[in-house]
Parts: structure tokens; sequence; C-alpha cells
């Protein structure tokens, strides 16, 4: 059998997750080829700005030679092993005494998946083993938030508060999962609501739903620090300060996803430390290996560690683990990105270029279609409106977020829509001349987009 060209084989074979299958049948796929720093390239020679490291991960951008020196070094000494019946290896346990030791305070003991769903997953899991453990075991739900986004598993897709991760999958499964409001402030604060009274509402809001289904049957709250998914959405003055003594009040474990937000993206290492937070149990992923190899952690605190014992104690053995969970080479690469982070200051890094990068965007508030710009660090959300000054959004179909993105693509640059919000996690590595290229990619896009809607009368 001859093979098909690339894009041939791409339509006839390959199933893209997370994408509009119509228009992958209509229009193909971008494929990209190589990656250099900042900048990918795609099979046709096209350069892009990668303003979104791929999916919020590749933080050292495209061409980190260490990291792949680190894995085929550990692919020469020892290409697999796993963490089963008592045995284990050298990067593994290295990787969890370095990962606890920068953690935020108290959280001691690391367990290793390949991705963001299965620790998340693995989170929920341990919040029912925990409760049960502790002679709790009504206590059962679990807690996210509309438009929040903690994997793809029939769990953490339950979890999540996305409608089309659900619709046909017949998620969410059962009546475990609540979720309360999303804590977008320019889309759902009130007229003449300070962001301190929409926090409170928000917190409000979360006690209720608490009294109505009772703390005793409630297990944990599962929030990212920021919301990516969700659209990139940092959380309003004094969210966290309201809502976490709620959930202490009522023995809700709190379960930082820090999946986007770690290793410095919020311009601290954690977004914990950025809002304040001292979780029960953190997940992290994506820049854990600045995306080289597949992997993620979930940090816990002693209690819920003493809990596993007490279990294993109790059914013989602590029943979970994953075949690849702390794969020797995706630990060695993390490693190795841990490393690279200290030496390179990466969070000093973050915090010197962030105000070019958060004053660069915010300088488009001034274009027609950007009603509003907020972010942290290097995580940034831009919200589009068809009427900024009577807060007007544009009509659901209209779909002006993907319009601008492909607008975007082809200036040059690759962001994220996520509906009419246009999401930037550029790789930490970027500098300040890069940031201003990447904004006038960005307002080239927005030009063009602006153009055809006046052409089809949207705007
Ligand atoms: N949590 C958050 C906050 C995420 O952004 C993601 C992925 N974008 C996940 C969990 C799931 O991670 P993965 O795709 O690696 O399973």
């Amino acid at each position: 059998m001859r093979p098909n060209s690339l894009h041939a084989a791409d339509l006839a074979h390959m199933v893209h997750q997370q994408t509009d299958l119509g228009a992958h049948a209509a229009d193909g796929a971008v494929l990209i080829a190589r990656g250099e720093g900042v900048h990918v390239w795609d099979t046709e020679g096209k350069e892009y700005i990668e303003a979104m490291a791929g999916l919020w991960c590749a933080s050292l951008g495209f061409s980190e030679k260490r990291l792949a020196e680190a894995a085929y070094r550990q692919l020469l000494t020892l290409p697999y092993y796993h963490t089963f019946f008592q045995k284990g290896h050298e990067p593994s346990v290295r990787l969890a005494e370095k990962l606890t030791a920068i953690a935020p305070p108290g959280l001691n003991h690391a367990m290793f998946q390949c991705g963001g769903s299965e620790a998340n997953d693995a989170a929920i899991k341990l919040a029912w083993y925990y409760h049960n453990v502790t002679g709790r075991p009504q206590k059962k739900k679990i807690i996210g938030r509309i438009r929040g986004y903690h994997g793809n598993t029939v769990a953490t897709a339950s979890l999540s508060g996305q409608p089309h991760m659900q619709a046909d999958f017949d998620l969410p499964l059962g009546d475990r999962f609540l979720h309360i409001s999303n804590p977008n402030y320019y889309r759902a604060g009130l007229p003449g609501e300070t962001e301190e009274q929409f926090s409170e509402r928000m917190a409000a809001e979360l006690q209720a739903l608490i009294d109505r289904e009772g703390a005793d049957t409630i297990a944990a709250f599962f929030a990212e620090p920021v919301q990516g998914g969700g659209g990139a959405i940092t959380p309003p003055r004094g969210y966290f300060e309201a809502i976490v003594p709620i959930l202490k009040q009522a023995g809700i474990l709190f379960v930082a996803d820090e999946v986007i937000c770690g290793f410095g993206r919020t311009g601290h290492y954690w977004g914990c430390e950025t809002y304040g937070i001292q979780p029960d149990m953190l997940s992290c992923a994506k820049q854990l290996t600045a995306a080289y190899q597949p992997l993620s952690a979930l940090l816990i605190s002693d209690a819920i560690h003493a809990a596993l014992l007490e279990g294993s104690k109790r059914n013989g053995s602590f029943g979970h683990g994953y075949t690849y969970g702390g794969h020797p080479v995706a630990c060695a690469v993390a490693l190795e990105t841990l490393a690279i982070y200290e030496e390179r200051d990466m969070v000093g890094h973050v915090q010197a270029v962030s105000p070019a990068f958060l004053d660069g965007l915010g300088a488009l508030r001034d274009h027609p279609l950007v009603g509003d710009v907020r972010g942290v660090g290097l995580i940034a959300g831009v919200e589009l409106m068809a009427d900024k000054a009577k807060k007007e959004p544009f009509p659901a179909g209209a779909k002006v977020g993907l319009l601008v993105q492909e607008k975007c693509h082809a200036a040059g640059l690759i962001v994220r829509a996520i509906g009419d919000r246009i999401a930037f996690t550029p790789p930490l590595i970027i500098t300040a001349a890069q940031i201003g290229e990447m904004c006038r990619r960005f307002r080239a896009g927005l030009d063009a987009a602006w153009a055809e809607l006046q052409e089809r009368r949207l705007a």
C-alpha cells in the first residue's frame, strides 16, 4: 500500500481530539513540523509565534536540547520501570523529594500519573478513600465550577463544568458532581457591584449549596487558581479569601488544580502562592516536564497520606496505580526541567516580562472588538464584545472567537479561542521583544476579523 500524502492520511485515519470534526473534514488540519524557541513551523513552512505554548505547557519552548539529552541518558540507563509492589527507581524518588520540597507547605507526598486528567481523577478517588477510611463514608459529592476544566476521564469530565464535554457521553456520571458559578467578574458582575462584592456573592452561593446538600455529604472542592480552559479567568479580588474558610468550616477538602498554573505561570511558583491558598491536594502536570514528556503529579497532605496507609492495612494493599505512572524517562525530564527553572530563575523572568505582556495586551483595549483584558504572570484572557460600551456579547452562533483565532493564524500567531475569549499562555521563556511582536500580530488578527465582521454587518 502506498502511503497517502500526510494531509490525506490525516483526513482518512486520524481522529483529532477536542476538534470540530466537520470543520476538520472540510478544511483539514494544520500539521506542525518543527519548533525553535517560542516559534513553530507547519508542514507548509509557515512560521508562528506559539502564544499558547501548545496546550498551556511548552514552558521552555520547542528546542530545549537539555531535555532531549536527559531523556536519552535515562533511556540508555533504565528505559522503564514501575512503582508497584514496593519497587521503584531513582528518577521518581528524586522527583518526589524535589516536588515536595518546593510545594506549598504540608504537601509532603507525591504520586505520579501521565497527565492532568489522571492526576485529578486520582484526587477524586483519594478524596473518597480519605473520607471512607477516616469514618465519614457519606462524604461523596465533589464541587467544581461552571467552565472549570479538570480533564477528560469519566470522573474529571463530570467534574469539569464544560457542557460539550458531557453531552452525548452520558455525563456527568451519577449525582456526585455539583457546580457553582463561574467567577468571571467582567461577564457576570452586576451593574455597580465591586469585585469584592462579587466574590462575596460567589462565596454565599457556595455556602447555600453546602447548606442545601449538607456538609456531611460533600467530599472535596476543586479549583484552578486561574481558570484556563474556561477562558483564562483570573479570580476576582477576595475570591479565594471568601471561599476557603467556608470549605474549612464544612470539612471539605480543597484540591488545587495547578495543571496550568504550576511552575511559574502566574508569576509565583504555584498559583496557590499567588492567591494565598493552602490546599489539601495539588495536581500538576504540563510545565512539570515543559511538555517534553507526559507526566503529572498529585501532591497530598500528611493527613491524606496517613489515610492511605490505614486503608492499605485494611484492604491488604493501596489498590491504585498506572503502568506508566512515574515513568523514569518522564521523571528524568521533569528533574532537568526543574533544574533549568532554578538555574534560569524562571519565576523571576516571568515577573520581569509580565508587565510587557499584560500592558501589551492591555493596550488592545482600544480595539473595537476588545471588551476586557485580564491576566496575571504570563496567562491572559481577552474578552471580545459586540458593543463594549453596552457590554453586549456577540450572538452565540456568530463564532467571533474562532474568526479572530483564524485571522491570528494567518498573521503568524497561534492563540486559542474559548467561545468569545482569546487565551494567551506563551512559553515562559518568551522575551519582551517577542511579546511586542506577539501583540502586533494579535492586533493584525483583530483588525482582519473586525474588517470581515463589518462586511458581514455583525459589528
Ligand atoms: N486540569 C487543567 C486545569 C487543565 O487545563 C487540563 C488540560 N488542559 C487538565 C486538567 C487535563 O490534563 P490532561 O489533558 O493532561 O489530561
